[in-house]
């Protein structure tokens, strides 16, 4: 027989499922080296993982890109990463004057700029209007049924979406031309009061996404409403807002107390300086889903029972912590971790394990653990604003 092709050779210096004291063997192949090599927890589990967890990873790169002129889509749902029932993303991109079609869904949805800029619309149930233009680090949120559009400026684009359920796709959301392309147009002449040719040359199908000009300044497309601007702004610079700083990095959090219509959906914007880590901790309220915005991480999930599972991750990648699971997120590269963490709540909350064992009598701790005054007094009664410094 002859020798297998590539998949056989061995590449110098490529990680092999061997741990230090001995277990595993080398992996003659078929294997994809550089995927191995992202993922340095899953090839050699920590000798601490055990048990059966659910994957909690899912890399955007591994997704379908939908294409169209103006800018693409992509997403992770739960037909991706089945253990994400909360929440679901879509990555989308628009090019300059790109458009992301009137549009709107059952869903809240909540997006963070992540590249260049924006001008985003919509109308309330009240008629209230809203426009504003959007740059990186700016958030904004669209009540469910509340009708928006999205349209690239300048720049062009990029940005992250979240929705509050697992099961949204963005190939299913209810948009104008679709519903004109599929009502008899004696109706549609009969709603506007108009003769039929006048929708002689409507789309007959969905556009989603087209290609326009860049628009005019915001003040050349304000429309005034008798009803106003909408109360709660639909808008918020998260950037702009100060964070909780500590040697190993920041965060900003940002839910209904200070986005107020963001009723749905509490997020924080983590940011680990190389040696740092986001201590242990679990959520009392939710499920966390996140996306990596650059760097790279390591994350252990504690599943309860024994069990217990490590992931890598990398930009472009989405986590996923089941509700109430103890975790922490290590920076592992030599860049800057920055990372998104949203939960479909209207608050945010997490509890520190550290700041548990400080705040709880001191022998139910030493009992329990067998840990002598070493530890004990360096447990921190205060919270480490999310992000504490480890030297490694
Ligand atoms: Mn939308
Ligand atoms: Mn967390």
């Amino acid at each position: 027989m002859r020798k297998l092709p590539q998949d056989r050779q061995e590449f110098v210096g490529a990680p092999q499922p061997i741990r230090e004291d001995g277990a595993g063997a080398t992996d003659p192949g078929p294997r994809d080296v550089l995927r191995d090599m992202q993922n340095p927890d899953l090839l050699v589990p920590p000798p601490t993982d055990a048990g059966t967890v659910p994957n909690l990873k899912f890399s955007f790169s591994d997704t379908h890109m939908r294409l169209e002129h103006g800018g693409w889509s992509r997403e992770v749902t739960e037909r991706e990463l089945p253990i994400a029932t909360t929440l679901s993303g879509v990555n989308m991109r628009l090019t300059p004057g790109g458009v992301r079609e009137l549009h709107w869904h059952k869903q809240a949805e909540w997006s963070f700029m992540i590249y260049g800029r924006a001008r985003i619309t919509a109308v309330d149930q009240d008629g209230r209007n809203f426009i504003a233009d959007v740059g990186v680090g700016d958030l904004w949120y669209f009540p469910p049924g509340v009708p928006h559009s999205i349209q690239g400026l300048e720049e062009g684009c990029e940005f992250l979406l979240v929705f509050d359920d697992g099961k949204f796709s963005e190939n299913d959301t209810f948009t104008i031309s679709d519903w004109f392309a599929h009502t008899p147009k004696d109706v549609l002449a009969a709603n506007f009061g108009v003769r039929e040719s006048a929708f002689a040359h409507i789309p007959s199908k969905q556009v989603y996404m087209y290609q326009a000009k860049v628009p005019g300044a915001i003040a050349t497309q304000q429309i005034m409403s008798p009803y106003g601007t909408v109360p709660k702004s639909f808008m918020h610079r998260l950037l702009a807002q100060q964070p909780s700083r500590t040697p190993g990095g920041s965060v900003r959090i940002v839910d209904s107390s200070n986005f107020p219509i963001s009723t749905a959906i509490a997020a924080a914007l983590v940011e680990i300086k190389p040696g740092g880590m986001r201590e242990m901790h679990w959520h009392p309220n939710n499920d966390e889903w996140q996306y990596y915005l650059s760097g790279q991480g390591r994350m252990t999930a504690f599943a309860a029972d024994g069990t217990a599972r490590t992931f890598d991750y990398r930009a472009g990648d989405v986590g996923y912590v089941p509700f109430a699971f103890g975790h922490y997120i290590q920076n592992t590269g030599e860049q800057t971790l920055w990372f998104l963490e949203m939960f479909k709540s209207d608050r945010f909350a997490d509890i520190s394990l550290n700041q548990w064992m400080a705040l709880t009598p001191r022998e139910l701790v030493q009992d329990t653990l067998r840990v002598g005054p070493e530890l004990m007094n360096a447990l921190r009664k205060e919270k480490w604003p999310v992000v504490k410094y480890s030297s490694q």
